[in-house]
């Protein structure tokens, strides 16, 4: 209902209808038909801009700009997801040529619009972010109010209240400042909804009031969305003990008669209706009111609530295994909608990171060909002098082989690089990893480095603050680092170090080394971060363990000791020194038994004191 009520009023569900002009149209004509047609006619507004983006000579870069941010919304009106995105990127990727202006603003927000219909909610958090910062420092205030409400939107779409409720405020705050007042019936109704998620009925009632006020005045989205807020304020006010006025409300409702086509308010009036009755004492004729609806037709979040609201009535009236019954389906429903939700969240993600890695090296290897190709033509015109034209043909059959041997080597190097970091990435280490084991030397240490609760760093200043949190700590990783060790990218935010030649003591070295490293707070754009890490260290490989997949038991052990130092309290380590085989080999069971070893030193210290680890290690 939040986005549905933003979409009406921002008036972005124009379907106006395509100009039906002949072509030949100039460019921005197009761009213009384009953007008229892409709701309702997607197929056509893909063709219009089609023919912008082939233009020759190529159009200007808002034009090109104007044509991608097109295509990409129709895309998503079809739901073709990849080709939506990948249009919201290209889009992306040319507003640096664009300049300071409102139009960057409003294109970000357009790529962010693409991703979020597209369903990549995180990226599209990032690109409306992205337009915030810009808006502000380029002090387009106005611009800041709907991103806001984007913004607002998409977190409570991840029923992050509280972030949607502080974007909302800030929406406000601004709205009231430059007296503009457009956008205020939907960021009051998504304030009074967030408060009522939020079970602030007492703090969500103004909100909903003030919107009833602005609806009835305009007449904004008809009946229907009269009898949304309505609903919405009765609720409030029914959980207040405000019964009267949500009485007086709810039979409003029904008097205006109008056919709710919707399950979802069918359900709320019926919400309310049922605590009216429960209230009156007949909690029969609740259970009735409720029973009367149809459950197959609710959303997830609904059928919950319908759940949850019937097991208490059933408790009431006395039936308590009908109420376990409905309990037991409450829960599984709120487990499958859990696990759907980080389902969705986690698959978001990985497709944002996935996109970026590939536009990384989609640049990292453009740039390579451009050099090389200067340097080819350089040396050609040298060469050429020299050989005064007898050779050129052999020269130049020499001269492509060794750009082509160049650009090999440097595709390999690039196919074993964290585009992000530039450290080694997790395909090169697991062969390093192989080798050592396969070398038979029976002393070295691997350690898994976590960064500790990086996600606020994400979340709290968004993703291009965490990439530079990243690369930071990659960088004094790799630089605080003995000789005989190296470093890769194992993860996301975990890092993996190979440390050669390596004893007990040689380990505990090793980790007071990226102690002393990780003193000093991070630089970033927005100011000092502070950030710690955890590690998880054991020795590879583990004795007795043998063959080319040995290093996976020294993972899996260095992976545990990690979690441990997770779980007991972040910012420390946890090591394992095995000295001898165990006699249940392979040692399955070793990974998930914490009394094994609980060896905890701190690597940042959290507060101030001196901390002196005691070394004690399992073995
Ligand atoms: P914990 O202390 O338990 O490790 O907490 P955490 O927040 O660090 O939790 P977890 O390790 O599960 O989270 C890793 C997060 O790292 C999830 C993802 O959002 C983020 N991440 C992974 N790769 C990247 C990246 O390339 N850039 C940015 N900015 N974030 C990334
Ligand atoms: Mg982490
Ligand atoms: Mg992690």
């Amino acid at each position: 209902m939040v986005v549905r009520l933003v979409a009406m009023v921002f008036g972005l569900a124009s379907a106006a209808a395509a100009a039906a002009q002949s072509l030949p149209l100039t460019i921005d004509e197009r761009i213009a038909a384009c953007e008229a047609a892409e709701d309702a006619e997607p197929e056509r507004a893909i063709a219009l801009a089609q023919s912008v983006v082939d233009e020759l000579p190529p159009p200007t870069s808002t034009q090109m700009s104007g044509a991608l941010g097109c295509r990409g919304w129709a895309h998503a009106m079809l739901g073709r997801r990849e080709e939506a995105r990948r249009d919201a990127y290209a889009l992306v990727a040319q507003l640096p040529s664009l300049g300071p202006s409102a139009e960057r603003v409003r294109l970000t927000r357009r790529a962010g619009g693409i991703l979020h219909r597209g369903s990549d909610r995180v990226g599209a958090i990032e690109l409306y972010a992205r337009a915030v910062a810009d808006a502000e420092a380029q002090g387009l205030e106005a611009e800041r109010i709907p991103l806001l409400v984007n913004l607002g939107v998409l977190h409570s779409e991840f029923e992050e209240h509280e972030r949607a409720r502080v974007n909302y405020e800030q929406a406000l705050a601004l709205m009231e400042r430059l007296n503009d007042h457009r956008y205020e019936a939907p960021v009051q109704f998504n304030m009074g909804l967030t408060l009522n998620g939020q079970k602030k009925f007492a703090e969500a009632i103004p909100h909903l009031q003030r919107t009833l006020e602005l609806v009835r005045s305009s007449g904004m989205g008809g009946p229907m969305q009269e009898v949304a807020v309505s609903l919405a304020l009765a609720n409030a006010q029914q959980q207040t003990g405000d019964t009267k006025a949500a009485a007086e409300l709810v039979a409003r409702v029904r008097a205006m008669d109008v056919p709710l086509s919707d399950a979802n308010m069918r359900l709320q009036l019926a919400q309310i209706e049922a605590d009216q009755l429960t209230d009156a004492g007949s909690p029969e004729r609740a259970l009735k009111l409720l029973d009367a609806i149809d459950s197959s037709e609710l959303g997830e979040i609904q059928h919950f609530t319908w759940l949850r609201h019937r097991v208490s009535l059933l408790q009431k009236l006395g039936r308590f295994e009908q109420a376990i019954s409905s309990l037991n389906e409450a829960i599984e429903m709120r487990e499958t909608y859990l696990r759907h939700q980080n389902h969705e969240r986690l698959a978001a993600l990985e497709a944002h990171l996935r996109d970026r890695e590939q536009r990384l090296e989609m640049e990292r290897l453009e740039s390579v060909a451009t050099t090389q190709g200067l340097q080819l033509s350089a040396s050609l015109r040298q060469k050429w002098i020299i050989a005064a034209g007898a050779g050129l043909l052999l020269l130049m059959g020499g001269a492509v082989v060794v750009v082509q041997r160049r650009m090999n080597r440097r595709l390999e190097q690039v196919s074993r690089t964290d585009p992000l970091t530039g450290l080694a990435n997790r395909r090169d280490m697991a062969e390093r990893l192989s080798r050592q084991v396969a070398s038979g030397a029976t002393s070295a240490a691997v350690f898994l480095f976590d960064i500790d609760l990086f996600k606020h760093i994400n979340d709290e200043h968004g993703h291009g603050v965490g990439d530079e949190v990243l690369i930071a700590i990659a960088t004094r990783l790799r630089d605080c680092l003995p000789v005989d060790s190296s470093v890769a990218r194992w993860g996301g935010e975990e890092f993996l170090v190979l440390q050669n030649a390596a004893d007990k003591d040689a380990a505990q070295a090793l980790i007071e080394r990226v102690r002393q490293a990780m003193q000093a707070p991070i630089d970033t754009s927005i100011g000092a971060l502070h950030s710690s890490l955890s590690a998880g260290f054991c020795n590879l490989p583990l004795p007795g363990a043998s063959g080319p997949r040995a290093w996976h038991y020294s993972l899996q052990l260095a992976d545990s000791a990690l979690y441990l130092a997770k779980r007991a309290q972040r910012g420390i380590w946890v090591g394992y020194w095995i000295s001898s085989a165990p006699s249940d080999w392979p040692p399955d069971r070793l990974g998930r038994e914490p009394n094994l070893a609980r060896a905890l030193g701190v690597l940042v210290p959290i507060s101030e004191k001196p901390l002196t680890p005691p070394l004690a290690m399992a073995s």
